[in-house]
């Protein structure tokens, strides 16, 4: 089919370690805690409905949506006791109050969904997030897609290194996606269906393209190049349409689901089970790659255990992508929907080393927003978030590209997450109080 081209983006080593036909499950131990923070980057925070003490099933609620805004609910991973309902470590956030279950002898089984019928109800109750990295919520883009979506696009390209756990879902549970993907199709009334593949996972997942193509779904083979991937570029790159700043794929009549979200709302709608757990690739420079069943609120350190890993013998360990994932430095930071792998890496962090800018226009090249992560940067660190606004910064979708390839190791990409994590927050914030105040 014919594909668009976009500029910027650049070509990295695939790294592509972990066996994608194999998914091993990581085991819960008696008395291990799991942590799950009651918010998200694009909700509001979940209300509790549990207290500390409260005997818990896997599958239970232990937090309710909020009424107000975006907002989903929270269920125990595991069968356990309510340890706490406290601050607790978060990879991006730092610290966010959330509730630790403490794990008791498993049953193997999960309380299921309350029966509904509506599919936007079922994948709001089960807590489905985008899976790909985003965590936007599956039933906002659902909701948001009814009788206008003309096209689904299934993000199955997997572009990042290392990260295989996608492909592994595409191998082992082509069947099962199938049926979702036809399923939505037919519930949304959508003409077109298309799945975006690259690299790998173009190359092993030949049941899942046998059984599309006899779906009238059709394969888009992407070429090897980064962020092609990103949710914007992918629909300019299929179907030459743009994404306005601020709007929603559906502005342009597409509905757009990454391959992991696709089997999380089959197991929402077809085994009433709400997110409790899902597949991560455990790689990097390591022995024993793989692709393993992780429960949520599972800490690293807890999966660095029981996989027999010293942490101390990696510079750096990441959750999620190597371009996108955040290195931390704490492992007691839980595992959590939005991370689809843990690398553990040799290489050392860029921290002290950065120097002043060369101006060499590598960072506004790669850039496929056409951004200057440069000029946004700079007004950062000068503590100017307005110009830092003015400059787009809200339009970043984070892909790395423009501190992979900085000659000098600006953390360019990370200081814009940490402006949009923190800074702008409190500039909206401030402006809100000044305005409330100035109205009085
Ligand atoms: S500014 Fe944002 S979108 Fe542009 S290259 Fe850097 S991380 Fe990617
Ligand atoms: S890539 Fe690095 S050195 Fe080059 S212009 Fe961008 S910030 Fe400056």
């Amino acid at each position: 089919m014919k594909l668009y081209s976009i500029k910027g983006g650049i070509k990295l080593k695939q790294n592509k370690f972990a066996d994608a036909n194999i998914i091993n499950t990581l085991p819960v131990l008696d008395g291990e805690l799991f942590y799950y923070p009651l918010s998200n980057s694009f909700c509001n925070n979940s209300i509790p409905v549990v207290e500390k003490g409260a005997v818990v099933k896997a599958g239970d609620i232990i937090a309710k949506a909020s009424e107000t805004g975006f907002s989903i609910d929270i269920h125990s991973s595991v069968d356990g006791i309510v340890e706490d309902i406290t601050q607790i470590k978060h990879s991006k956030l730092m610290t966010t109050e959330g509730i630790v279950i403490k794990a008791s002898e498993q049953s193997g089984d999960y309380v299921k969904l309350s029966p509904t019928k509506d599919t936007e109800s079922i994948i709001k109750n089960a807590g489905v997030l985008g899976m790909g990295g985003a965590g936007f919520p599956s039933y906002v883009k659902y909701a948001s897609s009814k009788s206008k979506v003309d096209t689904l696009i299934i993000n199955a390209s997997e572009s990042e290194p290392y990260l295989t756990c996608d492909q592994s879902i595409l191998i082992n549970k082509a069947d099962e996606l199938i049926e979702m993907i036809l399923f939505i199709q037919k519930e949304l009334n959508i003409k077109r269906v298309i799945v975006a593949l690259e690299g790998n996972t173009t190359e092993q997942t030949d049941k899942f393209k046998q059984l599309a193509k006899g779906s009238n779904i059709d394969i888009a083979e992407l070429p090897r190049k980064y962020p092609y991937s990103g949710e914007k570029q992918l629909i300019y790159v299929l179907l030459g349409r743009t994404v306005k700043k601020g709007e929603l794929p559906s502005s342009v009549n597409v509905m757009i689901q990454n391959i992991s979200t696709i089997y999380g709302i089959y197991e929402a709608v077809k085994q009433s089970k709400p997110v409790i757990d899902r597949v991560i690739t455990v790689s990097g420079d390591i022995d024993n790659h793989q692709n393993i069943i992780v429960k949520m609120g599972t800490t690293v350190r807890s999966l660095l255990e029981k996989l027999n890993f010293d942490p101390d013998k990696y510079n750096r360990i990441i959750l999620g992508g190597l371009m996108t994932g955040t290195s931390i430095a704490d492992l007691d930071v839980p595992i959590l929907k939005t991370v689809s792998s843990v690398l553990l890496l040799n290489e050392k962090i860029k921290n002290h080393d950065e120097e002043a800018c060369a101006r060499c226009g590598r960072c506004i090249d790669v850039c496929v927003m056409r951004l200057s992560p440069t000029g946004i940067n700079n007004s950062i660190m000068q503590g100017d978030i307005n110009q830092a606004l003015k400059d787009d910064l809200m339009s970043c979708i984070e892909c790395g590209c423009c501190s992979y390839v900085c000659i000098s190791n600006r953390k360019l990409m990370e200081s814009i997450q940490y402006a949009k994590n923190f800074l702008v927050k409190d500039h909206v914030a401030a402006t809100e109080n000044d305005k409330a105040v100035g109205g009085k």
